[in-house]
């Protein structure tokens, strides 16, 4: 039983990468290994620069040489089959001729925020169908969680100056309240 369990459980890690490499690919970086967390309710896929790829300065958005890399950080990604998925990964900071010795620039997500992009993006979304407390209990995450991925979408898109922040923080405004009373 236990060696069908351990079996599966790799059949899966290679399924994800194949899924993960295929939706969510991202230009010079790669996902290498995919394997249970230590309580095995969670799924960490270890990720790390391709060969030969250099860094970005987050600073300039330059490519700059690399200087040293950071202790290892967990993100979480979209959950898969209702397991949580973390992206385990050593950002590189590097020396910009411009900046100075900054980190680098990861296309999944930023040092600010503890979900990736793509997750935080995922989550406002299901937070403009349901409250926020309903969001959060749906993923088996939090309403601060909920509550930063809206606000970080709905800054990304006053940024970029497109339409949908202006629906967005309407739609902000009228879930605020009852985030809060729930
Ligand atoms: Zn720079």
């Amino acid at each position: 039983m236990r060696f069908t369990l351990e079996v599966f459980a790799i059949i899966r890690a290679m399924e994800l990468l194949t899924i993960l490499n295929h939706c969510h690919h991202h230009r010079g970086f790669v996902y290498q290994h995919a394997r249970f967390g230590p309580n095995r309710k969670s799924i960490e896929v270890d990720l790390r620069p391709r060969a030969g790829s250099g860094a970005i300065c987050s600073g300039c958005h330059q490519p700059a040489p690399g200087y040293d890399h950071l202790p290892e950080r967990r993100v979480e990604f979209i959950p898969f089959w209702g397991i949580l998925v973390f992206f385990l990964y050593r950002m590189r900071r590097v020396q910009c001729r411009n900046c100075g010795i900054v980190v680098e620039e990861v296309p999944w997500g930023d040092g600010k925020h503890q979900l990736t992009r793509a997750y935080m993006l995922f989550l406002a979304r299901w937070a403009r169908k349901l409250s926020w407390k309903e969001t959060a209990e749906a993923f088996h995450t939090s309403w601060d969680q909920v509550c930063d991925a809206v606000e970080y979408v709905v800054g990304w898109g006053l940024e970029h100056r497109t339409l949908e922040p202006i629906r967005a923080i309407g739609w902000m405004k009228s879930s605020a309240p009852k985030a809060t009373n729930t």
